[in-house]
């Protein structure tokens, strides 16, 4: 059986582990949830960046409700 360590206090587990028993007593032994919440976090920020972009795009006049109707329809003005 494949043994991992715990991130949290190094202690090989069983893969198949949901916590760290004996040991630290971690719920999260192997990172995975802190790295779905991370990439979540991340993903949520992104799309938080591009939605600032294009408010501030349209702001300041670099993007004009002109220019998104011809990029989405092809047509040349
Ligand atoms: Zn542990």
């Amino acid at each position: 059986m494949a043994l991992v360590k715990c991130v949290d206090c190094g202690r090989s587990l069983s893969a198949t582990a949901t916590d760290c028993g004996g040991g630290c007593n971690s719920t999260d032994p192997f990172g995975k949830k802190r790295a779905e919440q991370k990439a979540q976090l991340v993903l949520m920020l992104v799309g938080l960046v591009v939605f600032a972009l294009v408010f501030l795009a349209f702001h300041f006049d670099f993007l004009t409700a002109e220019m998104v109707k011809n990029f989405l329809f092809n047509r040349p003005k």
